[in-house]
């Protein structure tokens, strides 16, 4: 039995089916796809959270295939990102990694940090590091790296805007395993990024990824494959033993299972491996989620000043902007573009800004419309959907991994054929969420 409905689910699920094996997947909601949505705005069908993945960590391609969606893999435009800076768009100076930006000269052209904080990074880059061991945050080892006003205005809005939290706050080893492996080299960490900068440009294909028509579609597909399997509507309330196996206490009844893969969130998770594994529980309440807003605006093309020539924009926590990130996704994704119409996705929140939860929905939409307005010009009356991701996005500090593996240890231990995966786990992106979800249906 799979409880959880969404992308991790649906792979586990996925992963049974391919087997020929007897399963049953149990959603509480009346909507498969978890934190994968989206639907019709204006004349466009939209995602309304995830868009697209990163096409390196190869799972979700490869499910994609495996389930006809092959031929509708697209790859972004490729086009230039922005920092809001100082009152202006700018470029995000090239070459980086994750944010990290690997070229002094380009970083001065760029505009977007001062004199003084030019100095850091010259002398930043230019230094040696002692072998990362252990974990740490990536701010305590990227800060001396790049000097604290280039990781804020750079490395911070990226990794930080990622998973709505702070890159002063998350694990190297679990949120960004290219800093974590360059830092554990020591030595000149510059280099060290540009061997891998180098090594990842000779790997053939795009960085990143998604579905002509929207990430939705992989959701829909996957429920049609698998039919009567799935079911929503039904909460998974209590897992009772039963001998070597387990009795499923949902809203609607009980379930007989031989084993069950939990892909619930944290707190839900928590509750329902509390009885046999009360330590786990315990770190797993204790994982932070932070919320986020995603406003999609759909407005007729001419009134937007900008020529959104390119992805979109980051803006850095001192701007003092409400928005965090901003997607070009009609410059971005052909399957956005109409021709006529412009679609912006506009993100706020983050762990310690969560202004956006204290006002109502008309006043985040006049915010963020009057934000568009002085960073790309748009005036007009835009179509506007705003998709409320409330304790969607788990945040991994430093010591991550262990707890999650001490938790696989405990409930081996004390709950065998009972697993619990995800999100909240080893990785929050979409490549993640399959291979955690394939590998648990594998065990
Ligand atoms: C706004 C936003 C944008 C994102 N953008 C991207 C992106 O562009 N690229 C990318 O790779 N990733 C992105 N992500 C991350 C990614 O979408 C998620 O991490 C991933 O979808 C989580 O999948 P999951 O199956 O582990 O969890 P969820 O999607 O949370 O699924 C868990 C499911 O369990 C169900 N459930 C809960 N309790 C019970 C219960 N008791 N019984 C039965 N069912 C229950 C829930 O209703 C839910 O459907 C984004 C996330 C957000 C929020």
């Amino acid at each position: 039995m799979v409880v959880g409905g969404g992308i991790t689910g649906l792979s586990a699920a996925h992963e049974l089916h391919q087997a020929g094996r007897e399963f049953v997947l149990l959603e509480s909601t009346d909507r498969i796809g978890g934190k994968i949505d989206g639907g019709p705005i204006g004349p466009l069908d939209v995602d309304s959270a995830a868009d697209g993945f990163l096409a390196r960590q190869p799972e979700m391609a490869e499910l994609c295939v495996e389930i006809g969606l092959g031929d509708d893999l697209v790859r972004p435009s490729g086009g230039q990102a922005f920092i809001w800076a100082d009152g202006r768009l700018r470029p995000i100076p090239k070459p980086s990694v994750l944010g990290v930006p690997l070229d002094a000269d380009a970083v001065e052209s760029s505009g977007i940090i001062s004199e003084s904080g030019l100095h850091d990074l010259r002398e930043g880059l230019d230094g040696e590091q002692a072998p990362l061991t252990g974990d740490a945050t990536v701010g305590e080892v990227m800060r001396p790296v790049v000097g604290s006003e280039a990781f804020e205005r750079l490395v911070d809005p990226l990794l930080g805007g990622i998973n709505a939290g702070s890159a002063d706050h998350m694990s190297i080893l679990a949120g960004a395993t290219q800093l974590a492996t360059a830092a554990r080299l020591g030595g000149s960490i510059r280099d060290n990024l540009l061997v891998q900068a180098g090594e990842s440009a000779k790997t053939p294909g795009p960085v990143f990824m998604g579905v002509n028509g929207g990430t939705r579609r992989i959701v829909d597909r996957l429920t049609e494959r698998m039919g009567d399997s799935i079911r929503t509507g039904t909460r998974v309330e209590a897992i009772d033993r039963d001998g070597g196996a387990w009795v499923v206490r949902t809203s609607v009844g009980s379930e007989p299972a031989q084993q069950v893969i939990l892909t619930t969130p944290a707190a839900a998770t928590a509750r329902l491996i509390e009885p046999y594994c009360p330590d786990g529980a315990a770190t797993l309440d204790d994982l932070n989620y932070s919320s986020a807003v995603l406003v999609t605006f759909v407005i007729d093309r001419e009134r937007i000043e900008h020529p959104l020539d390119g992805s979109g924009f980051l803006v850095p926590r001192d701007q003092g902007l409400l928005m965090t990130a901003c997607s070009w996704s009609s410059s971005k994704w052909a399957h956005y573009d109409d021709g006529t119409h412009a679609v912006v996705r506009v993100s706020a929140g983050r762990t310690d800004d969560l202004r956006w939860l204290s006002l109502d929905r008309e006043s985040v939409v006049a915010a963020l419309a009057s934000e568009l307005e002085t960073t790309i010009g748009l005036t007009g009356n835009p179509t506007v959907r705003v998709t409320e991701w409330r304790d969607s996005l788990p945040q991994y500090f430093p010591g991550h991994l262990d707890r999650v593996d001490a938790i696989d240890a405990e409930l081996a231990k004390t709950a065998p054929g009972l697993v619990a995966t995800g999100a909240a786990f080893r990785g929050l992106g979409l490549p993640a969420c399959v291979r955690q979800g394939r590998s648990a249906a594998r065990r």
